[in-house]
């Protein structure tokens, strides 16, 4: 602490009890954070990297001070490259070993799903770092093969088509076979094969064929609908069977040579995942028993992320480790094979979320809190005030651990007969705000009594809650945090830095579209899923920043312009071994004039339309000249600002 620049200040406020270990127990830190993140002795939030084999690291608050220094505000998605090639070491490397030790006889292929985290500076550094590893792409349109065809510069590497491919699809990915790229087509239903055999046909090229099937393992978790016969994806056990005597009456079965599944995503228990690779691995024998010679058993994604921490079999967490991941499937596919003499498979797998959710996070600015505790109250009430009123007043100097539930019943009751009267304008604005701040005081007083109390109900449950702090941050839930909306995904959430003080406040968190989904309201925590994260009371002066961490898959391209707010800034950092960094790519989010763009507004247009108002009202003598210059200086620089608040 000595010689940092805030220590008297943080001294003063910090009851010599809380640390940063009390901070990281607090926020889960070390064990959603896995090695990557941590809080430093300064209160700090650290990112722990490998840099040409040396582990450093670096606070996360220092980056946000020289993004400021580049003209960079909050929000901003910061990803540090470092994590995401670590994760494809980990992940090629953790295969590489459980295939070592088992004696598997053939490799790993990794293949990362561009639907996951599309950005173009993403897939370039895992085309560029998973080339050691052969890491391939998977592929799900035709865009996203474009995509693979262009960056992929290793022929190893495999591409995997899925979803539905029409002629010209086909057609690419044909030449990327005449080429010596191992592409594989796999086939989600029975329609697509005609259409595969005729473009093969007619360009002489041979396809590899996939299968996709569906599995009837099930799967818990939120993504479950990849898996089962109600699953929309992939070949029924009938339709498999139609496939395979199209191949065989083309001459072509020597041409299917991939099994594919996928279960699903975030798939927490690894239960599911063993007897899907074992469902996987029937099928498989099923294939080659009819003449298919095989070779590739891809296993989809379903690897999961533990956005909680617990290591449980929660939806957001998971019950195993990387490790234990591969030695399961390397174990299954053995345990199912040997006895039959069926040779080893290439295992391919098609990890999204694990290999990119860590790299990057959301950063933003707290601009403003709205506290729920009450005003200042009265010694007394006025002489002659209403009965409600006095009513209310004595149940607030009798609130008691013993008659808690009682008092909240009480003040409920009379402050709702007050609003009743102002309804029927029997009482004034006054009396009413007198009564709404009496029972805030007395729902404020059971709150502290709380947690002394034995037994409470659901309504007092909720208490803490209904009473906590909203702190405003600077960024679009819609934009920025999709699945948090649209499927109450958990994101660990926490202040980057403050951390060797006690965070005092319980708050939730609400973005800038003031819709009322618009908020973070769970959390997670040791004690299980909250309502209410603990927060630093704001300083004035002072940037109050949050971090919400592990967003690097599914968020970014799912996000959608909710009243209007655009992408955010974003910054791909590379850490050093000196612990310096280095911006090595800024991308500045949209412009009021892009986003308006998009919803097909002309800016100029807009301007001109904006100068005729203007020059009119000069012309009625309203505004001068001068005026109409800034008026139209002012529309013209908003349009070119940022769709967040700018200090
Ligand atoms: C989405 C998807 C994946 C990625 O799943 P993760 O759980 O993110 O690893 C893999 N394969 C297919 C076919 C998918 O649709």
């Amino acid at each position: 602490m000595k010689g940092s620049k805030s220590s008297s200040k943080v001294k003063d406020q910090t009851p010599s009890s809380w640390s940063a270990e009390k901070s990281a127990q607090l926020y889960g830190i070390q064990e959603w954070g896995v090695n990557y993140f941590n809080i430093s002795e300064q209160g700090e939030v650290i990112t722990t990297v490998e840099s040409n084999g040396k582990k450093v690291s670096v606070p996360l608050i220092k980056i946000v001070e020289g993004m400021k220094e580049r003209g960079l505000d909050m929000p901003t998605v910061l990803r540090i490259e470092n994590l995401l090639d670590q994760r494809i070491k980990a992940l090629n490397d953790a295969f590489a070993s459980a295939i070592k030790n088992a004696d598997y006889k053939n490799h790993y292929r990794g293949v990362f799903p561009i639907k996951v985290n599309q950005q173009c500076h993403v897939i370039k550094e895992i085309a560029r770092y998973g080339s050691h590893y052969h890491h391939g792409l998977e592929a799900g349109s035709k865009a996203e093969l474009i995509i693979a065809l262009s960056q992929l510069q290793n022929h190893e590497s495999l591409i995997i088509c899925n979803g539905y491919k029409d002629a010209a699809f086909v057609d690419l990915g044909l030449y990327a076979r005449q080429m010596g790229i191992p592409c594989f087509f796999v086939l989600e239903t029975p329609a697509e094969l005609p259409i595969i055999l005729a473009r093969s046909k007619a360009l002489e090229i041979e396809p590899l064929i996939g299968v996709r099937l569906k599995l009837a393992s099930m799967v818990e978790g939120h993504w479950n609908e990849d898996s089962g016969d109600r699953s929309i994806f992939g070949l029924s056990t009938n339709a498999l069977l139609t496939v395979i005597e199209q191949l065989k009456q083309a001459n072509m079965l020597h041409c299917l040579q991939m099994l594919h599944s996928h279960l699903g995503s975030q798939i927490p228990n690894i239960r599911n995942i063993r007897s899907g690779v074992l469902e996987a691995c029937q099928f498989y024998r099923g294939l080659i028993a009819e003449g298919a010679p095989m070779g590739y058993l891809d296993l989809g994604g379903g690897l999961a992320v533990d956005y909680e921490g617990s290591q449980s079999n929660s939806t957001h967490s998971m019950n195993y480790q990387l490790d234990e991941y591969c030695i399961n499937i390397v174990e299954t596919i053995q345990e199912c094979f040997d006895p039959l003499g069926i040779s080893h498979p290439v295992i391919v797998t098609e990890s999204g979320r694990a290999l990119v959710a860590y790299s990057s996070m959301l950063l933003f600015n707290i601009l403003d809190v709205r506290d729920h505790k009450p005003g200042l109250l009265p010694e007394s009430l006025p002489e002659g005030s209403h009965d409600l009123l006095q009513n209310l007043f004595s149940v607030l100097k009798t609130v008691k651990l013993n008659n808690i539930q009682e008092c909240y019943n009480d003040s409920i009751y009379y402050r709702d007969e007050v609003r009743e009267l102002f309804h029927r304008g029997q009482a004034t604005l006054r009396e009413r705000a007198l009564a709404e701040n009496i029972n805030l005081a007395i729902l404020d007083r059971i709150a502290e009594l709380l947690p002394e109390a034995k037994r409470i109900s659901h309504e007092l449950e909720d208490l803490p809650e209904l009473l906590s702090d909203i702190y405003y941050g600077n960024f679009s839930l819609f934009q920025s945090l999709p699945d948090i909306w649209a499927l109450d995904q958990i994101f660990p959430v926490m202040p980057i830095h403050r951390l060797n003080e006690e965070p005092t406040r319980d708050a939730v968190i609400a973005d800038m579209t003031c819709d009322c989904d618009g908020k973070i309201d769970h959390f997670s925590s040791p004690e299980g899923t909250v309502n209410t994260l603990k927060l630093h009371p704001l300083r004035e002066h002072e940037e109050y920043y949050l971090g919400v961490f592990l967003v690097g898959a599914y968020q970014e391209t799912l996000g959608d312009l909710h009243n209007l707010f655009g992408d955010t800034n974003v910054v791909s950092v590379h850490i050093n071994e000196d612990g310096s960094f280095e911006f090595v790519r800024e991308f500045h989010g949209d412009s009021i004039a892009d986003v308006l763009s998009y919803v097909e507004y002309e800016p100029k247009e807009m301007q001109e339309q904006f100068r005729r108002i203007a020059e009119r009202a000069v012309r009625e003598g309203k505004i001068t000249v001068a005026m109409r210059q800034k008026m139209l200086l002012a529309f013209r620089e908003n349009l070119q600002g940022s769709t967040y608040f700018e200090r």
